[in-house]
């Protein structure tokens, strides 16, 4: 097999280019390292089958040789990092899909394309099922990300219908695990790298909002599951065990030893109040449901970070990412 991962240089990225290789297939990286880093990807630099690109898929993204999948996690993620590049969040969702989607199409590929729960937006419906349609702001601070793929599922299943594409779309709910940015602003790296440093855990709110926490590996195995298959989604993909931010952050403190206080701080605006998945679709076609529990997961997030804390700082690239191709050969 061999397939295009756009956006692997990113967290979910770099774990499923590495699943990948290690079932045996060639893996083409594109990424433009936006809001990720060639670093997530070092490792794999010296694979025979893989290969990596920067390249913006917002541009042409052509390459050479049959194709079997593409998976399309090329976005920003995490809400730092969509409120600040809002344009480029917008036209990933647009323009990069509507790439990637004529890519696929030409190949004759499967695309799948990595949705999100944000699409439900603050939900009305608990535990959210893909039939149900979510509530959205659209011109909201959260919009440009919500709405960006809102727009890549609607583009996905247009060209589904219009070009015969063999397209998937997975709905992607909080993931974490290794490789997450320490200021990417999401829960877990935040709460990780607060307590390891002895700094009090940040709760926004009252810290009674829930949130649904899947382990990267698991994530990654629904990824593939669905890639290999032919199911046309939106299935949701996450671990349906809820809890609050604030049970999460006494876990996270507890979890790193430390005796790490609690400080609330103001919430963030349409910041969702609930989040838990419905999976039974993803169970019932592609035979998915978590396994790895979330203190296991937690203990290996923590010991990633830990470790990543106890390492000396990365040496300078000289040149930078700028050395690495940019067409592909
Ligand atoms: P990430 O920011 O770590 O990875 C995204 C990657 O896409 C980065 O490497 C970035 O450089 C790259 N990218 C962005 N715009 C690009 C462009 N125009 N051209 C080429 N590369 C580009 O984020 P992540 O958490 O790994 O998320 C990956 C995907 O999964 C995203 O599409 C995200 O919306 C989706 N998702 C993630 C989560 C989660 O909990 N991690 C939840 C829901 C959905």
């Amino acid at each position: 097999m061999r397939v295009v991962v756009a956006g692997g240089a990113g967290f979910l990225g770099s774990h499923l280019c590495e699943r990948f290789l290690a079932d045996g297939a060639e893996v083409i990286c594109v990424d433009n390292f936006l809001t990720g880093r060639p670093e997530n990807v070092d490792a794999l630099r010296a694979h025979p089958a893989f290969r990596l690109l920067r390249r913006d898929v917002t541009g042409p993204v052509d390459l050479a040789g049959p194709l079997d999948a593409v998976v399309n996690l090329a976005s920003p993620a995490s809400p730092v990092d969509y409120r600040a590049l809002p344009l480029e969040t917008l036209a990933a969702g647009a323009r990069g899909t509507g790439r990637l989607l004529e890519l696929a199409r030409r190949k004759k590929a499967r695309l799948v394309l990595a949705s999100t729960s944000e699409v439900y937006g603050d939900p009305q419906v608990h535990p959210q099922p893909e039939g149900y349609w979510g509530h959205v702001n659209p011109v909201g601070p959260r919009s440009m990300y919500d709405e960006a793929k809102r727009f890549a599922e609607a583009l996905t299943t247009a060209h589904r219908a219009t070009h015969g594409t063999r397209t998937g779309i997975v709905r992607i709910f909080n993931t974490y695990g290794p490789r997450m940015r320490a200021d990417d602003g999401r829960a877990v790296p935040t709460f990780v790298t607060q307590a390891l440093a002895g700094k009090p855990l940040t709760v926004a709110g009252d810290g009674t909002q829930t949130r649904s926490l899947c382990y990267v590996d698991d994530l990654v195995d629904g990824l593939v599951r669905m890639t290999v298959g032919d199911h046309p989604g939106p299935v949701n993909l996450g671990n349906p065990e809820e809890l609050s931010m604030l049970d999460l952050a006494r876990l996270v403190a507890r979890l790193c030893g430390d005796q790490a206080p609690i400080a609330f701080v103001s919430r963030p605006p349409d910041d969702p109040g609930m989040r838990r998945p419905d999976v039974s679709l993803a169970l019932a076609e592609l035979d998915w449901r978590p396994r790895v529990t979330l203190a296991d997961g937690l203990a290996r997030t923590i010991d990633w970070f830990r470790l990543r804390a106890a390492a000396p700082p990365p040496v300078p690239r000289q040149p930078g990412p700028a050395r690495l191709p940019a067409q592909d050969g």
